[in-house]
């Protein structure tokens, strides 16, 4: 009698435990995400990081309706891209380029632009209004290198830009008009 019991009680822990290790092995054999879902590819065909790019698309289209087009020369970078910028760069034969594994380019969270300037309109527009979009710029010597960080971008204050300066007021909607003064 006891070995009977023995018997199905090692069958219920049998049935019990089966489709748990079962599920764990379905578990494992589910694929990683793809992750090319990371990165977003802008109109101008360089990628980006998903967040980085919904946030640069944005800042993109307010700039539009200001004049200002926002060209973007190089966003994500392989690894690879990003030696070979800087083995360029070490022999002298290209712009300044990060040491691989030091630049947000290869993270997708940096925007090279064409700026064409520190005084230019773009360049203007840029340090006026970046900010909002939590872009910045994080090195001295390249206007065009923006980096989206938007935790540690601080956004501007009510009714100024991302420079401190207040801004235009919003024009207001067509009130009645004055009845114009007489000339003569
Ligand atoms: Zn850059």
């Amino acid at each position: 009698m006891p070995l009977a019991f023995l018997r199905w009680g090692v069958l219920i822990l049998v049935c019990l435990i089966a489709p748990a290790a079962l599920a764990g092995e379905a578990k494992k054999l589910r694929r990683p995400k793809a992750k090319s879902t990371k990165f977003v590819r802008l109109k101008g065909g360089e990628l980006l990081h998903h967040a980085a790019a919904a946030a640069f698309q944005r800042m993109s289209a307010r700039a539009r309706e200001e004049g200002v087009f926002l060209r973007v020369t190089s966003g994500y970078r392989s690894r690879r891209e990003q030696r070979w910028l800087y083995e360029r760069y070490r022999k002298g034969l290209g712009p300044k380029a990060a040491r691989p594994g030091r630049s947000n380019h290869q993270r997708g969270l940096a925007v090279d632009l064409v700026v064409g300037g520190v005084t230019s309109f773009t360049y203007e527009w840029l340090t006026s209004h970046a900010c909002r979009f939590g872009f910045r710029r994080t090195v001295a010597s390249e206007p065009w290198h923006w980096e989206y960080r938007p935790h540690t971008t601080r956004g501007p204050a009510e009714g100024q830009d991302c420079l401190g300066r207040d801004m235009a007021p919003e024009p207001a909607p067509t009130a009645t008009p004055v009845a114009r003064q007489d000339a003569s």
